[in-house]
């Protein structure tokens, strides 16, 4: 990050102490505090993009409540307010006046929310949201806003150029989409998104003006995950986004989690079921060549015997690392178990495969892997066939018994049907 420096703007030096020890702690982020407008204003006069985002109290001894927010987005930096007062219209006055986000001193626990946000803040443009609405002045508008909140933003003044973006961008995260459209409307957005992607891949908010009835239900009930009546509360608008990318985030999580061998981080056997008939079938139908490679660590018992369970772990990892990067992203490669993987090989022909799995048995023949003053050596196994049939189980049992063929023939080489 360029800018890792967070502005304080805060009269209490008690509160400000809290704050820098906690940004710098928690965050590891550098601090200048300003104990009034004036302090703020010098701080400010001198290359002020280097505050990445200021905390300020809007109430100040020596200027107008709220005029140092003018201060700090006028140098163009975010701004967020901690203050003492829970008041509706200085709350909405605030944000008129750009600011991102209020947080309310005396609510017990704050500062840590106050950090959280920060944070938050600082990973938003790992995000990308497209803004879709024909209104070219509503379109600035929430384009603006997103920004101010440092997430990276895309626009498409109809459904139809939404679907191209959305083609180009594959990390886009959400979509949001007004109703009313020329052409493709935003029903029938949702609608195409939800056939290329699910909820939790893509999210979608519906917006509307629209007076007609149950908008907002049909928009959920298409496939949207969210929906804001126009106009919005800026407020709304922006807790209404992070709650929907951090669902998404959530879910994204959860399902790495739960295709992921825990110690490897490889694919582990259950995903590598998901996905790999369905390439294998697809390869087949064009005609394609396909293998399957069973990969087995030699004596691996003894590993555990002479290092311990966790020298042993730590030869798994190495040796998942060398395999996966082995390997090209076409090609999927699982731990199946033990000290077992799977490779199912995109499109690839039989001495090619085989030169790669040669390949990969030289490297870890005479790669030393550092365990506690101690190096551990290794050798690997491996099966391998052409994939012929559908029937991957089928394939995999045939590749297995080639591997047993290697382990029961002096171990440490690849067997390959003949
Ligand atoms: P072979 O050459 O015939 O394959 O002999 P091997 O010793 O490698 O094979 P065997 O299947 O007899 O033993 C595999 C061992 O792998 C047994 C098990 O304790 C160990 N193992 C399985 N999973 C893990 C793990 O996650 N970590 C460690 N450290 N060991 C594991
Ligand atoms: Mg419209
Ligand atoms: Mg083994
Ligand atoms: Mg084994």
């Amino acid at each position: 990050m360029a800018q890792e420096c967070v502005l304080i703007v805060e009269p209490s030096r008690t509160l400000a102490t809290l704050l820098e020890r906690s940004i710098h702690g928690k965050l590891g982020m550098l601090t200048e505090t300003a104990y009034t407008y004036k302090d703020a204003a010098d701080l400010l006069s001198v290359a002020p993009d280097r505050f990445y985002v200021a905390l300020v109290d809007v109430d100040l001894s020596d200027a107008d409540q709220g005029d140092v927010v003018d201060l700090v987005t006028g140098h163009g930096v975010p701004c967020m307010v901690l203050t003492h007062q829970e008041n509706k219209g200085l709350r909405r006055k605030l944000f008129s006046r750009n600011i991102i986000d209020y947080w309310i001193k005396e609510y017990s626990g704050n500062y840590e929310y106050v950090v959280q946000a920060i944070e938050q803040l600082t990973r938003n443009h790992e995000h990308k949201v497209l803004i879709v609405d024909d209104s070219r002045g509503f379109r600035r508008l929430v384009s603006l806003l997103l920004s101010r909140k440092r997430y990276d933003v895309l626009e498409a003044d109809h459904g139809g150029d939404a679907l191209n973006i959305l083609a180009k961008h594959p990390d886009i995260r959400l979509v949001i989409t007004d109703y009313e459209m020329p052409e493709v409307n935003g029903f029938e957005l949702t609608h195409r998104i939800r056939m290329l992607y699910d909820k939790s891949r893509v999210g979608v908010i519906g917006l509307s003006s629209s007076e007609e009835d149950g908008i907002s239900a049909r928009f959920l009930k298409i496939g949207a995950n969210d929906f804001l009546k126009k106009p919005f509360e800026v407020e709304e608008f922006y807790c209404r986004i992070s709650q929907n990318l951090e669902m998404l985030d959530l879910f994204h999580q959860i399902k790495t989690a739960s295709n992921t061998d825990f110690l490897t981080q490889l694919f582990n056997r259950k995903y590598f079921f998901e996905v790999a008939p369905a390439m294998l079938k697809r390869a087949l139908y064009a005609e394609q060549t396909m293998a399957v490679a069973m990969i087995d660590i030699d004596f691996f018992k003894k590993i555990n015997d002479v290092y311990g369970h966790d020298g042993g772990d730590v030869a798994l990892v190495e040796t998942a690392q060398r395999i996966k990067a082995k390997f090209r992203p076409q090609d999927v490669v699982a731990r199946f178990g033990g000290e077992e993987f799977c490779v199912l090989f995109g499109p690839i022909e039989m001495a090619s495969a085989k030169r790669k799995l040669e390949e990969l048995c030289e490297e870890m023949r005479t790669l030393d892997i550092p365990f506690r003053n101690k190096t551990i050596r290794l050798t690997l196994s491996v099966g391998l066939r052409l994939a012929v049939s559908e029937d991957l189980d089928q394939e995999i049992s045939l590749a297995d018994k080639l591997l047993y063929d290697a382990k029961h023939s002096g171990r440490d080489q690849v067997i390959v049907s003949s």
